[in-house]
């Protein structure tokens, strides 16, 4: 295959390129002709009209798709201010185009009834789908696919538009033009081979929060039970006016799709506070506020076209946001799109109010990231595998680091030092400090989470154990040999039992030890068995210790005073019963 792409910046040049394209030979011999536009001009579409016009009448044998792009996000972002048309001459392969009008469909009907369609499809690789408007959360089409077609990649992006606050974006294809509508494109072939990842490098930061109040179409209208928007104010210091989108769009909230990683940024808020996604995003979704330094999406985006290019594309599709481009500057952004024009220097890129890219590992509808999609025909990857894609502007060491990126790193050292110092404050908070056993509070917790997660039936013991005659060890060696006492004990009874079971110290010298998925039998058995390893162990200097323990196992009824009254009853039978012994109830 061969990829040929024009931007059509001058009066003539759409003339032009439809003579340099229909003189290519790849264009004679294609098996299939696609070309997709990405159309800057969406204010009365006419821009699109003609050019679906001028491929109905030159470029006859041409499935023309495409979608608006996204104006840009303050002043001095530069985005494409021309047409971009990109055609995929296949040698062997087919293009089938697809389209669905949403105004009466919901995209999980449109995705229904394409997954109908492409049952019919032999050797389909992948999926391109451009969809159109901020409001239609094209997820539930994706989802519909990725669920039907688990192997088979779907990618592409959500149309733009030059102002998100009067969204006219639009997706077309033949001569249909959709301003709620979705066009999809099923690539087949049998040597036809797809690589597909999407680069984000925004790393999460900050606690998890809870979406609380989704109310469809992609808008959120409170999360952790407070307007929306508060949150951009509390922790960003950014407020609702005419730079929210500038400012939110450098700090995205991620969200887990899959195995990975994706982000969701809002396209508009609204007076009452809530935020416009382009995606669903339902109650109960956890979501992180991330930051970036240039150097993690620079980084990540170098490995991500380093790898496109050793699978040697003959086509190349880009999807990037143009949050990055805000945040990196024009420039740097360039620079980073500039790395995939070395993978494949005939490659396209485009923008709108998100990517998409679904495949086995998870994704779906992304913000703030980069889709990339090569395309090759035939089985053979060049012997000469291509020189490996650098960036010498990359190193910044040595140079005077921008105070922001050096408050950055102030921030990531200062919260890895927090996050260690509040792991080890919830360790001590949970554990006794002479035995390092769980204390009574942390053991009360587990005790009745156990009984609250039990179904009928589920096996659940619960041990007492208590030292006998330690008062007489006190008084004969000092507290500290009864300390040390208590220390060894515990080395004792842990090594006596299984990782899973759950020891905890009750009070002074009184210990409770739980077993998960033991029946009594087995419990009395685990009982004996530490009962004697006590007996048989020697302290220093005392000589002989014992135990005398109680046990019982849960009833469907127990409430945590019921079950442990019952065990301390059966630890004063053991007493009663002369020590060390162990004593069922
Ligand atoms: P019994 O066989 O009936 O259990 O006799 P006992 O002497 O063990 O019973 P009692 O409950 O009367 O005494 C427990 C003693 O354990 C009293 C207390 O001083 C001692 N003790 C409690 N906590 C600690 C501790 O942390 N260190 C030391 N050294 N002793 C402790
Ligand atoms: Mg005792
Ligand atoms: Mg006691």
């Amino acid at each position: 295959m061969q990829q040929l792409t024009f931007v059509l910046d001058e009066n003539d040049s759409a003339a032009e390129m439809v003579q340099s394209v229909t003189t290519n030979p790849a264009y004679e011999n294609a098996s299939c002709r696609l070309q997709i536009v990405f159309e800057p001009n969406c204010e009365d579409y006419s821009h699109i009209r003609r050019i679906l016009q001028q491929a109905t009448e030159e470029l006859a044998t041409t499935h023309t798709v495409g979608m608006t792009l996204m104006g840009p996000i303050g002043p001095t972002v530069r985005v494409p201010s021309h047409p971009i048309c990109t055609f995929l001459l296949f040698e062997h392969s087919d293009a089938t185009v697809y389209t669905y009008d949403c105004h009466d469909l919901s995209p999980v009907e449109a995705g229904s009834a394409f997954c109908d369609e492409l049952t019919k499809l032999q050797d389909l690789k992948g999926i391109l789908c451009l969809t159109s408007s901020s409001t239609l959360c094209p997820d539930g089409f994706i989802n519909a696919v990725a669920h039907a077609f688990p192997d088979v990649p779907i990618f592409g992006s959500v149309a733009g538009s030059p102002l998100m606050s009067e969204d006219l974006s639009a997706v077309f294809a033949q001569d249909r033009i959709m301003n709620r509508g979705i066009v999809a494109v099923a690539l087949c072939g049998s040597d036809l081979h797809l690589w597909c990842d999407y680069t984000l490098g925004w790393r999460p930061i900050g606690k998890g929060l809870t979406v609380t109040s989704y109310a469809g179409g992609g808008v959120v209208r409170a999360i952790n039970g407070e307007p929306a928007t508060s949150l951009y104010k509390r922790y960003l210091g950014v407020g609702t006016d005419e730079y929210f989108f500038a400012n939110t769009c450098t700090f995205p909230l991620v969200v887990h799709e899959g195995e990975r990683l994706a982000a969701r940024t809002p396209l508009n808020y609204t007076a009452d506070g809530a935020l416009l996604f382009c995606a669903t995003i339902p109650n109960g979704t956890q979501v992180r506020f991330s930051y970036a330094k240039p150097e993690y999406l620079l980084q990540e985006s170098l490995a991500t076209a380093n790898s496109v290019a050793n699978f040697a594309p003959q086509g190349l599709l880009v999807f990037a946001c143009q949050g990055r481009r805000v945040f990196l500057g024009n420039d740097t952004a360039d620079r980073e799109i500039s790395y995939y024009s070395e993978a494949c220097p005939t490659m396209a890129w485009a923008g709108g109010y998100a990517e998409i890219l679904h495949d086995d590992t998870g994704g779906g509808l992304l913000n703030n990231s980069i889709a990339v999609i090569g395309l090759r025909e035939g089985d053979e990857v060049p012997d000469t595998p291509h020189a490996p894609i650098v960036d010498p502007e990359l190193r910044t060491q040595g140079t005077v680091i921008p105070l922001h990126e050096r408050l950055v790193t102030f921030l990531e050292a200062t919260t890895t030092e927090l996050r260690a110092t509040i792991n080890e404050l919830a360790r001590l908070a949970e554990r006794d400090q002479l035995t390092g056993f769980y204390n009574r509070r942390h053991m009360d917790k587990l005790i009745r989470y156990e009984l609250s997660k039990r179904r009928t039936g589920d096996d659940l013991v619960l041990l007492m154990y208590d030292i006998d005659h330690f008062k007489q060890i006190n008084d004969q060696y000092g507290h500290d040999v009864g300390d040390m006492v208590l220390r060894d004990l515990t080395e004792v009874v842990s090594d006596a039992v299984r990782t899973a079971d759950t020891l905890s110290r009750w009070g002074g010298e009184e210990f409770l030890c739980l077993l998960a998925e033991t029946s009594l039998k087995d419990g009395r058995m685990v009982a004996e068995r530490i009962r004697q390893r006590v007996e048989q162990h020697v302290f220093d200097p005392v000589g002989q210790v014992t135990i005398s323990i109680g046990v019982t196992s849960a009833r469907v009824d127990d409430t945590l005073e019921t079950l442990f009254a019952r065990t301390d009853k059966a630890m004063y039978d053991a007493k009663n019963g002369g020590r060390n012994c162990v004593r069922v109830r």
